[in-house]
């Protein structure tokens, strides 16, 4: 039985083919697993559970299909569905698990993080995620219509990509000494995230010993995952 970790779907209706091919996916490969992990950006906007936007209902139930036939889904939050809650959990059948989670697969110990806290090159974006997740901001934020939440998850949108395309590319990406220190921390020898859309396995050393940071690939036209079978990994493009 195969463990699947998917990350940066960006589920949005302005990219029904990103639905189609993930429902496809859900169906086909996630069927014949034993767990699948979902680390962080499954939407592009969560706005509040009591909002659920019409192209994310085939989703859910696809989840909640998936769950009740006994395959564990595990879901992170990412930066753009950080509101999922209890009731995401009761509609899908799936399991928010908190970021940073260390888990054990055929006797190793993995880290699984969204990935952004690794960005810390990233200064507005680090202030920025700090003001978002901030109790008073979101409880706030919660009590807002629906229509103020969705135009000012637009207004968020514009705003990133807007700061994304002036920005220096390795600002974006991780930084390694904090790397380093969260895998020492958390006693691992192989770390897994997403945020980046930067797919690759990389070679490290941790506490003189080989280790191995896996990015997860974002979903555009083809999707990617990450298949562990048996101790062995491998990052597919479908
Ligand atoms: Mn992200």
């Amino acid at each position: 039985m195969t463990t699947l970790f998917i990350s940066d779907l960006h589920l949005t209706q302005e990219q029904p083919e990103t639905i189609r091919l993930f429902l496809e996916f859900l169906n086909n490969q996630a069927n014949q697993a034993e767990t699948l992990y979902i680390l962080g950006d499954l939407f592009e906007a969560w706005l509040g559970d009591d909002i659920i936007l019409p192209e994310y209902t085939p989703v859910i139930e696809a989840l909640r299909k998936l769950s009740n036939k006994g395959i564990a889904v595990k879901i992170m939050h990412g930066n753009r569905d950080f509101l999922m809650g209890n009731s995401f959990e009761e509609i899908t059948g799936a399991e928010l698990i908190p970021d940073p989670t260390v888990i054990e697969l055929d006797g190793q110990q993995i880290l699984l993080l969204h990935g952004d806290t690794l960005c810390i090159d990233d200064t507005p974006y680090q202030q920025l995620r700090e003001q978002l997740r901030h109790p008073t901001w979101i409880s706030e934020f919660l009590g807002k219509s629906a229509e103020e939440r969705i135009s000012f998850a637009k207004h968020l949108r514009e705003k990133s990509k807007e700061a994304t395309s002036k920005k220096e590319a390795y600002i974006m990406d991780v930084n390694a000494q904090a790397v380093e220190q969260v895998m020492k921390e958390h006693q691992v020898q192989l770390l897994i995230h997403g945020h980046t859309h930067r797919p690759a396995i990389h070679e490290l050393q941790i506490n003189n010993q080989s280790a191995q940071r896996i990015v997860l690939g974002d979903w555009h036209e083809h999707g990617s995952v990450l298949v562990a079978d048996k101790g062995q990994f491998d990052l597919r493009t479908l």
